[in-house]
Formats: structure tokens, C-alpha cells, sequence
């Protein structure tokens, strides 16, 4: 008879799990809340580095709580998504003022922090049965009953729900949920699951019944409509470019940026805003795509050298480009600080 499906999968665990991630040693709430929001929407292996910055900086919650949102979000350059280092900094200061919460229920009222989210704080923190249902387990429990309807739909969610409530054990709570995501990250992968290593192959209906690249069902998306903007990198004399700061809201919100422009021809009247004049040509100096949930960014890039009256309201603030490529002072956008790495020197010097 085959073993029930959390045993399979807690025994493969011991042997190939990943056991040294910076967040399971220790597992306190604090550092497994952060991993935890941390790893929405990105890999492991790109947090990690983030993970041991931010640890470094804001070693616990009163720190992360009296820091400044700017630097948290220049901590969270890169890593995108920008609204979750926003939430972050507001949820460390409501547990600061309340507590920290100890049910599901608890944190799940905390900016930033979902019910499967919430499942996988209490699970790893405090060892306690909770029932996560994150992107890697819905893959693994799709595939492993076959569920064929989208998954976006309301029904299939319930499905998934009801699935994860039935695999998950009364014991183990950390492992089991450390377990069901490294089996969705490194065998039951997106693409093209490795069948052959899965401990709960035997009895997988995608397996066996050669389904595996069709499950699980997503409905089809509409492609993003392109939004054309122009960026624009100006730079004073000194090798420094100017960086707006992005109303707190919103796409990109509170991070500095090129200040955009809707049109090529709108520059000069964005310059003027800024109390700015050019003291030469635009220079086209390339483009830069990124996809957001509902559009994608495509942007040209126009630089020009600028000289600007001492107004004391600039909306933003100059910074040098060198300090900008290797330790930016504040929370770029990621196409920005791509951008800035990338071309690396000033442009007009
Ligand atoms: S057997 Fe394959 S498809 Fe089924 S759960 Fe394991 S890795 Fe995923």
C-alpha cells in the first residue's frame, strides 16, 4: 500500500530538502515573516542576498519598524514588486505597536501578508499546523490529482484548498510546509517536472496518465498593452543624475526615477517643470522594456546634459552616477538600476 502522501513527501525532505536556507537558522517569526514576503513572486536564490543585507541593516523588528520607508526601499532595490517592502515597513510597526500575531488569523491582517502567506509564517515559526496553498503547491497538487479546470477559477481554488487541507499532517508543521515548497521549486517545476525524482510519483494522475505539460490549466491572458513613455536621464556637470521621487502610490511608488516624460516631444516641458534647461541635443541613449501585471513599459530612453536654477523644491534629488551603480543611496526601479549599471559612467561628461 502506498504511504499517505505527507509521509512520501517528509521522508524525501530529510534526504534532498534544502535544510541551510539563511531564514531556517534560526527560524524566528521575524526572520521567516521576512523570507516569507521576500519570496512572493521571486526565487530562492535571489533573496538570499537581499535577505542577509536587510538582516544586517534591521537585525529586528524595532529596527525595521523606526527605519526611514526610504531605506527600506533602497534595501529592496532590485527585488521589485515595491509594494511588498511598503507593506513590510507598515506591518513592523503595527506588531510593534500590538505584537506580533500568533494565529493565521493574526497575521493574515497585516499589510502584505496573504492567508497562505500567513499559514507559512506559523508553520515555520512557531511549528504549528497550518495549510499553505502557494504558486509551488498548487502545481504539485494539480498535477498530483489531476485537477483540470483553471486555476484562477473560484471552484478550483476551493478544490486546491480542500487538496491541501487533506495532504497536510498534524506533525512536522515546519518541514511539511519547507517540504511541499521544495518539491514545487526543484522537482514538480514549472515546465517540465522531473517525474523520475518526485516521491509521490506512484500515485500522481499527471504521471500517470501523461498529462504533466498540461496541468495545471491557466486561463489564457490577454496580451499587456505596451505603454510608450520616455525617460529621462539627466545629468548636471558634476557626473550627477537627477532622480524624482515617484508619488507614494502607485507604480513604483515612492522610489526615485528618471522623471518620464509621455512623449518625446513632452521633454522640454518636463525639463521646464523641474526648473531645468539643456545645454545641448537630446541624446537617445536606448530603450527599456519591463512587464507589469497589466502592461508592459516601453520606454526610449533621452539624456541630455541640464543646468538648473537653485530652486530649494526640486521634486527629487541629485545623485552621483558612481555611488548610483554600486551602492544606490535610494530605492531605484528595477529597469532603472538596470539601466544606470549598464551604462555605468556618465554620459556627458
Ligand atoms: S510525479 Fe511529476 S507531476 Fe506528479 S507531483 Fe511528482 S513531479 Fe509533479
Amino acid at each position: 500500500m502506498t504511504a499517505p502522501f505527507a509521509e512520501r513527501l517528509l521522508a524525501w525532505f530529510d534526504h534532498h530538502g534544502r535544510h541551510d536556507l539563511p531564514w531556517q537558522h534560526p527560524r524566528t517569526p521575524y526572520r521567516v515573516w521576512l523570507s516569507e514576503i521576500m519570496l512572493q513572486q521571486t526565487q530562492v536564490a535571489t533573496v538570499i542576498p537581499y535577505f542577509e543585507r536587510f538582516l544586517e541593516r534591521f537585525p529586528d523588528l524595532d529596527a525595521l519598524a523606526a527605519a526611514e520607508t526610504d531605506e527600506v526601499l533602497a534595501l529592496w532595490s532590485g527585488l521589485g514588486y515595491y509594494a511588498r517592502a511598503r507593506n513590510l515597513h507598515r506591518a513592523a510597526q503595527q506588531m510593534v505597536d500590538a505584537g506580533v500575531p500568533a494565529t493565521v488569523e493574526g497575521w493574515a491582517e497585516l499589510p502584505g501578508v496573504g492567508p497562505s502567506t500567513a499559514a507559512a509564517i506559523v508553520a515555520q515559526a512557531f511549528d504549528e499546523r497550518a495549510v499553505i496553498l502557494d504558486g509551488n503547491v498548487k502545481r504539485v497538487l494539480a498535477r498530483h490529482a489531476a485537477v483540470d479546470t483553471p486555476q484562477e477559477a473560484a471552484a478550483t481554488q476551493r478544490e486546491l484548498w480542500a487538496l491541501a487541507e487533506a495532504c497536510t499532517p498534524a506533525d512536522r508543521a515546519a518541514d511539511y510546509t519547507q517540504a511541499i515548497m521544495d518539491l514545487g521549486a526543484t522537482v514538480c517545476r514549472r515546465g517540465t517536472p522531473r517525474c523520475e525524482q518526485c516521491p509521490v510519483a506512484d500515485d500522481c494522475r499527471a504521471r500517470i496518465e501523461g498529462r504533466t505539460a498540461e496541468l495545471p490549466v491557466r486561463r489564457r491572458r490577454k496580451a499587456r498593452p505596451v505603454r510608450e513613455r520616455v525617460l529621462l536621464w539627466l545629468e548636471d556637470g558634476e557626473g550627477r543624475l537627477f532622480l524624482e521621487k515617484r508619488p507614494p502610490s502607485g507604480i513604483w511608488g515612492g522610489l526615485a526615477s528618471l522623471p518620464v516624460s509621455k512623449t518625446s516631444d513632452g521633454a522640454d516641458s518636463r525639463l521646464a517643470e523641474l526648473g531645468m534647461q539643456r545645454s545641448g541635443d537630446w541624446h537617445s541613449l536606448g530603450q527599456v522594456r519591463h512587464a507589469f501585471s497589466h502592461f508592459e513599459l516601453a520606454a526610449e530612453v533621452q539624456g541630455a546634459a541640464v543646468s538648473h536654477a537653485a530652486v530649494a523644491e526640486l521634486p527629487g534629488e541629485w545623485h552621483a552616477i558612481e555611488r548610483l551603480v554600486d551602492e544606490p543611496p535610494v530605492g531605484l526601479p528595477a529597469p532603472v538600476q538596470r539601466l544606470i549599471r549598464e551604462r555605468g559612467a556618465p554620459a556627458f561628461a
